[in-house]
């Protein structure tokens, strides 16, 4: 493999293995066996979703199955909760494979933005309050739930 397309090692450490591992405190969303779903730190929009397997998957590249599956379906829970919780249509899905895309954290996961392709806002800059991420974790959390 060249250099252009060499592929980044799975790092035990990274940021999202330590939240599955409990290590690192997040604003859960949903989960069951297979996936987690939380907020975004930086968000590009309110509340922006992040979507990650259970698996030590660096990209799509390393994702099995099942776990695309299962991203999958949680996915879809996730967006029809933004769509009620924020009462709007679009949501954009966005995954980045390897640095030259602009991935940042090398555990695979796909954003759930609620925004438009004219409105994004800046990736993985601005910083929101915890309270405000809480807050929408939980209606987000209920919305999934009824
Ligand atoms: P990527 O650039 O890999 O596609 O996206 C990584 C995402 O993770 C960014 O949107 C960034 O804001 C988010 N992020 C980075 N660090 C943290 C963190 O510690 N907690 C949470 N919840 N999100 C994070």
């Amino acid at each position: 493999m060249s250099q252009n397309n060499k592929q980044v090692t799975y790092d035990d450490n990274n940021i999202f293995a330590k939240m599955l591992s409990g290590d690192i405190p997040y604003h859960k969303v949903y989960e069951d066996d297979k996936t987690l779903a939380f907020m975004d730190i930086m968000p590009q929009a309110e509340g922006h979703v992040l979507v990650i397997p259970k698996q030590k998957a660096v990209d799509l590249a390393d994702l099995e199955p099942e776990y695309a599956a299962a991203v999958l379906m949680t996915c879809k829970k996730v967006m029809q909760a933004q769509r009620q919780v924020f009462e709007r249509e679009g949501i954009i899905q966005m995954q980045l494979n390897g640095t030259q895309a602009g991935q940042t954290v090398f555990h695979y996961h796909v954003h759930l933005i609620p925004s438009s392709i004219h409105e994004l806002g800046r990736h993985a800059v601005t910083q929101v309050e915890n309270d405000q991420l809480a807050d929408m974790a939980e209606k987000l959390a209920t919305a999934i739930e009824s």
